[in-house]
C-alpha cells in the first residue's frame, strides 16, 4: 500500500489513477500517458495517446473539483521547488514543469524555484576539454570551472526556465544569490566522511553563511515567480558554487515554506535492493549514510532535506521529475510520491 494523505473528501475515492487526473487537469489536450510501474511512473515506456477531447465535460469538472481541498489548504503558502539539473533534460517535461509552476501560482500558492544544472555544466566543461570531478557529491570547482558554472547556471539554464514559465503565462524573474544580497557564503570545509582527519579542498564550493530572503518576498508579493541560480557571494565579493539542493533546503527554512519538493532523476531514495523508500526518519537516514546506501548527489540532497524538515518545513519530498506533472501529483492529489523525509 502506498501512503495517502489526511485530506479526504468522498470524491477522492474514485477509481481514477491520480496520474490521469492530474495530466487531464493540467493540460486538457492530447498527451502521452505515463504508465504506472511498480509504484512509480515510467514516463518513457508507454506512449499510448490519451485523447482528452473524448473525456466528458462532467468528468473534467469532477477532476478539477478534486484538487479543491489541496488548493484551499495551500493557499498563500510558499512551496520551494528544486528543479533540474538531471530532471530537466527533456524539453517536453520542462514545459510541463513550467505549466505546473504557473498553475500553482494562479491558484494562490507561492512557488519559488531553485534550479540545478549538473548535465548542462558537464556539457560546457567537456567543450573546453574538461571533465567534472565530484567528492562526496559536490563538484570540485576550480576558478575556470566556477566561470563555467556561473555562465551556464545564471545564463542558459536560468533563462530557459524563466522563458518557459513566462510562455506558460507566469511572470518569472531570474536571480542569483548575489541579487538583493541573498546568499552569503564561505568556502566549504569538506571533511572526509570516513576519515575525519582528512579535509578535501574542493575549490570555490560554498557553504551558506546566511540567506536574506527579502528580495524573494518582495517578488512574491508582486505576483512574480522567483527562479534562483545557486550561486553565493563571499566577504571579498568572490563567487561560490553551492549545491542547488542545499540552497533550496535552506531557503525553504528561511522562508518558512510549507513544502520543499526536490525533483530529481530517480523515483526517490532507494535501498540497497533498489526499492523505493517511501518514508525516512532521521535515524533511518543515519543508517543509510553509515552503510553506504546513499552516495553521490543524493548525499547533499538528503542532508539538506533533513535539515529543512528538522527546521520546521512541514513536508519535504524527493520525487521523480521525469514523471509528467510530478509536482502537481505531489501537491494537488492525495497520492504521495517518492520519498518523504521526516524530522524525527
Ligand atoms: P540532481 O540533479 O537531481 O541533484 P544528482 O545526480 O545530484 O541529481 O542526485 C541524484 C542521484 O543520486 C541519483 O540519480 C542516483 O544516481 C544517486 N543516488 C545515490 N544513492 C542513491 C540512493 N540511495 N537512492 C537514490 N539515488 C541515489
Ligand atoms: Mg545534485
Amino acid at each position: 500500500m502506498r501512503r495517502t494523505r489526511s485530506i479526504h473528501s468522498s470524491r477522492w475515492h474514485s477509481n481514477a489513477n491520480p496520474c490521469e487526473i492530474v495530466t487531464r487537469f493540467a493540460r486538457l489536450r492530447t498527451y502521452n500517458r505515463a504508465s504506472f510501474v511498480s509504484g512509480t511512473f515510467n514516463a518513457m515506456s508507454n506512449s499510448t495517446e490519451l485523447d482528452l477531447s473524448s473525456i466528458a465535460p462532467r468528468t473534467k469538472a469532477e477532476i478539477l473539483a478534486q484538487a479543491l481541498p489541496y488548493i484551499r489548504k495551500f493557499h498563500g503558502k510558499t512551496m520551494v521547488i528544486k528543479y533540474g539539473g538531471n530532471a530537466m533534460t527533456d524539453p517536453a517535461l520542462q514545459a510541463d514543469f513550467a505549466e505546473d509552476v504557473v498553475l500553482l501560482k494562479l491558484v494562490g500558492m507561492n512557488p519559488v524555484v531553485v534550479h540545478g544544472g549538473g548535465p548542462q555544466i558537464e556539457t560546457a566543461l567537456n567543450r573546453l576539454g574538461k571533465k567534472g570531478e565530484f567528492i562526496q557529491g559536490m563538484r570540485v570547482t576550480d576558478a575556470e570551472t566556477m566561470e563555467v558554472v556561473e555562465w551556464v547556471l545564471a545564463g542558459e539554464v536560468q533563462q530557459d526556465i524563466v522563458g518557459l514559465i513566462n510562455q506558460a503565462g507566469g511572470k518569472a524573474v531570474g536571480l542569483t544569490g548575489r541579487d538583493g544580497g541573498m546568499i552569503r557564503a564561505q568556502k566549504l570545509r569538506m571533511v572526509d566522511s570516513k576519515d575525519p582527519s582528512i579535509e578535501h579542498d574542493i575549490g570555490q564550493v560554498g557553504d551558506i553563511v546566511s540567506i536574506d530572503p527579502s528580495v524573494v518576498k518582495a517578488l512574491q508579493d508582486d505576483a512574480f515567480i522567483p527562479v534562483i541560480s545557486p550561486i553565493g557571494f563571499g566577504e571579498d565579493n568572490e563567487s561560490y558554487n553551492i549545491n542547488a539542493d542545499v540552497v533550496a533546503s535552506k531557503l525553504a527554512t528561511v522562508l518558512r515554506a510549507e513544502k520543499l519538493v526536490l525533483l530529481t532523476n530517480i523515483p526517490g531514495v532507494l535501498n540497497k535492493a533498489g526499492e523505493l523508500l517511501t518514508d525516512l526518519t532521521s535515524r533511518e537516514i543515519d543508517g543509510l549514510f553509515a552503510d553506504g546506501t546513499i552516495s553521490g548527489g543524493m548525499l547533499p540532497k538528503i542532508a539538506g532535506a533533513l535539515d529543512a524538515a528538522k527546521a520546521g518545513v512541514n513536508a519535504v519530498h524527493i520525487i521523480d521529475g521525469r514523471v509528467p506533472h510530478a509536482m502537481l501529483l505531489e501537491i494537488l492529489t492525495e497520492q504521495a510520491y517518492g520519498t518523504m523525509i521526516r524530522s524525527h
